[in-house]
């Protein structure tokens, strides 16, 4: 065993192979506060606390080749949250953005982890990167996460299971993100260990007796290829072999349902070289050499992946019948492909030393330069500094949502449900109670506390929420749930405002009167009106504006009426309009022309939505169905004589149902993930599915139907487009008839 102290010099030694000029002094003093600060604490396996941070030190400056104050930052990466030792005092030992880092650290050790839902997991991965402001925080946190996995045997199974389901769900992810695959596996490769004991352990034996079998054969190919290399003038070349590592070879048992025997490749060779000519050289070679297999040749050079990876890959047979892939790449990019940002972080060091690493530019400027759409999801989930729009929290069950920046407790409650807010008494953050206003910060835990008894949001809220989701839903209640209150106030309101133009409510509400009065103020009925007026959608005093002419209207006739006789010889006032039918009143969103209140249905054989073009039959007993006009069973041709008085002009109203029910059809070329692709775009564009059926024909093609609810054609339309667009997809349709 090494002493701590060799540890520390083995460490300083490793700095100085990449970092000649690293502020030794500073790694020294951060090593001795770090073991003073966790003195008589140990580790599980025995040993002074102090190894780990002193390991964690190690892989940063091993793996990542990061500057000093990352290295400190790791040294340091417990003290703030485990030991006595304060922000201010790292700060003032060393440096307040030391300090920062170790902070960062601490808070995203401190985030739960307690959702098992796949649908958070994207969530979380991007709340510990808008966590981490600083990208060097994610970077020691994930060598923390490493070290931790590397001595997790030490632990009890279920945390090991725990944390293996975490790591392989959260931080691997993140680690490929970032382009470091080297720990990318590593970390697969020690959750797989504890996630399924039986099937890694398969795998390593298995490996284990192939490595001996592949040996020489390996060695040929290397030789082989070496040999032609060399031949074609091609200097600095390497060349190696190696067997998959174990969670690749188990994802492809899994997805494939194979043994290990059955695997296509087990074997990759690398070929590194100094510049891209030298890659399509090498890849000629190799192609020449053995059989390529048809469709497994993939250009990285010329389409780099979203994390930056840049390589040729082809799968070649060898001579013996033994398939194995070739990567070949240049150096650089064989550093990238291995270090990840970390690699970038070094060359931009290296290029104009540190002191502007928290500028991302560079991040950005690289991932900006890459196209597709994938890049740009991945630029996204990587804009550390550039989530500032965002706020992640969690729910007391370990769910995360996603908020505006600057979100209350009012838009995380209407982000719950609309009942959740309404019936809001209070809320709690990690465990106290705050304020409404209160601003959640990234990884709070939040909890509504609700009451049946609640007397709904005050209209401060709307004031207090920040998002114009919670605002509107704020404000629905208002105009729904309290609609007596808001006509008696509204009513109130009108009356009072009234008196001063010398008319009652009783006369501008008379039956001459009322219809021609509603139909000018658009209402169907005065309820309507005083309610407008009650929840502040219209003041009193502007609709007694707008009703000028009739006031005055009646105030002259009263005066005529009361004049002396002689008077009514003169031509009388212009008789009141004859009484203009009410508009009907709308029914489901619907306005059945000449009708109100009438039962209204949907047509199961069309599902029509707001915005399709309707028409309306009376049926015997249930109502008016509405049929879009398109439907086979509304086609003018189809009417009988007998049926056609029964045919009824209808419209789409203004006020409109939340949702409308309605099928869609998709036809495709069968494939696998056909299903999933298309529920990540139901998903992704907020759609209600209420059932999905899939069936697969004969003849290899997909039949889809998924019944949905939208409110309107507008959003169907861009549904219908973004399932045409998923790869395979022929046909999307609207069935009627
Ligand atoms: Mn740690």
């Amino acid at each position: 065993m090494m002493s701590m102290e060799e540890r520390y010099l083995k460490l300083e030694e490793t700095i100085r192979s990449y970092n000649p000029g690293a502020n030794f002094a500073q790694i020294r003093a951060a090593y001795e506060f770090a073991a003073a600060a966790h003195e008589g604490q140990k580790r599980k396996d025995g040993s002074p606390f102090v190894s780990h941070p002193l390991a964690v030190a190690q892989i940063v400056a091993e793996e990542l080749h990061l500057d000093s104050e990352s290295i400190m930052a790791a040294l340091l990466h417990d003290t703030i949250e485990d030991t006595t030792a304060t922000h201010e005092e790292v700060a003032g030992m060393f440096s307040p953005t030391v300090a920062d880092l170790v902070e960062g650290v601490s808070k995203l050790t401190r985030v739960q982890f307690t959702s098992k839902a796949q649908e958070q997991m994207e969530n979380l991965r991007k709340m510990l990167m808008a966590m981490s402001k600083d990208i060097r925080v994610i970077l020691v946190k994930i060598s923390d996460r490493l070290h931790n996995m590397r001595t997790m045997e030490y632990q009890t199974p279920a945390k090991q299971k725990q944390k293996s389901f975490e790591t392989m769900e959260i931080y691997a992810p993140i680690a490929h993100r970032l382009g470091m695959q080297r720990m990318k596996w590593e970390l697969e490769d020690l959750s797989l260990k504890y996630l399924d004991p039986v099937g890694y352990e398969e795998i390593i034996h298995g490996l284990e007796a192939k490595s001996i079998e592949y040996e020489a054969f390996m060695q040929h190919i290397d030789e082989q290829i070496m040999e032609r290399v060399q031949a074609a003038g091609i200097k600095d070349a390497v060349v190696y072999g190696r067997l998959k590592h174990p969670y690749s070879i188990y994802r492809k048992m899994y997805a494939q349902q194979k043994t290990l025997n059955e695997v296509f490749d087990l074997i990759a060779f690398r070929v590194i070289v100094d510049s891209v000519a030298d890659c399509y050289n090498v890849l000629g070679i190799v192609h020449d050499l053995y059989k390529p297999i048809l469709g497994r040749f993939k250009d990285y050079i010329g389409t780099p992946k979203p994390n930056m990876y840049q390589s040729l890959h082809t799968t070649v047979m060898g001579q013996s019948g033994i398939p194995f892939e070739v990567q070949i790449r240049t150096r650089e990019m064989h550093e990238i492909a291995e270090y990840g940002i970390a690699a970038h972080w070094k060359y931009k060091q290296n290029g104009r030393g540190a002191g502007d690493e928290s500028n991302y530019e560079w991040v950005r400027r690289l991932l900006e330069n890459q196209e597709g759409a994938d890049a740009e999801d991945f630029i996204h989930s990587l804009k550390v500094d550039m989530f500032a729009d965002e706020v992640f929290v969690f729910t007391p069950m370990g769910d995360v949502i996603n908020l505006p920046a600057g979100a209350t407790p009012i838009d995380y409650a209407y982000t719950i449900h609309s009942a959740v807010g309404n019936h809001m008494v209070g809320a709690k953050v990690n465990g106290r109670i705050v304020q409404y206003d209160y601003q959640l910060r990234n990884g709070d835990v939040v909890e509504v506390l609700t009451s049946q008894s609640a007397r709904g949001p005050s209209r401060d809220w709307i004031k207090i929420a920040k998002s114009s989701e919670a605002r509107s839903k704020i404000r629905q209640w208002f105009k729904r749930e309290r609609r007596d209150e808001n006509i008696a106030a509204g009513r109130a309101s009108f009356e009072s405002e009234l008196k001063r133009s010398g008319v009652t409510i009783k006369e501008l509400t008379a039956d001459e009167n009322l219809p021609a009065m509603l139909k000018k103020l658009s209402y169907n009925n005065l309820d309507d009106m005083y309610a407008a007026i009650g929840y502040g959608g219209v003041t009193a005093l502007k609709v007694v504006g707008r009703l000028r002419e009739d006031i005055l209207r009646i105030i002259a006739r009263r005066q005529a009426e009361n004049a002396p006789a002689a008077e009514t010889a003169k031509p009388v006032q212009p008789a009141p309009k004859p009484v203009q039918p009410i508009r009907s009143k709308a029914v489901q969103g619907i306005i059945v022309e000449g009708m109100s209140n009438c039962l209204v249905k949907f047509a199961k054989c069309c599902t029509p939505v707001p915005g399709d073009e309707v028409v309306g039959f009376t049926t015997r007993g249930y109502g008016v169905s509405v049929h879009r006009t398109d439907c086979p069973n509304a086609a003018p041709e189809r009417r009988t004589k007998e049926t056609e008085g029964r045919w009824l002009k209808v419209s789409w109203a203004e006020d409109l149902q939340e949702g409308y029910s309605t099928v869609l059809q998709v036809t495709a070329k069968d494939r696998m993930g056909l299903i999933v692709d298309v529920s990540t775009i139901l998903s992704s564009t907020k759609t209600r599915v209420s059932n999905l059926h899939a069936r697969s024909t004969p003849d290899g093609f997909a039949l889809i139907e998924i019944g949905l609810e939208v409110t309107d054609h507008k959003q169907l339309q861009t549904v219908i487009h973004r399932l045409q667009q998923i790869s395979g997809v022929m046909r999307v349709t609207r069935p009627a008839g």
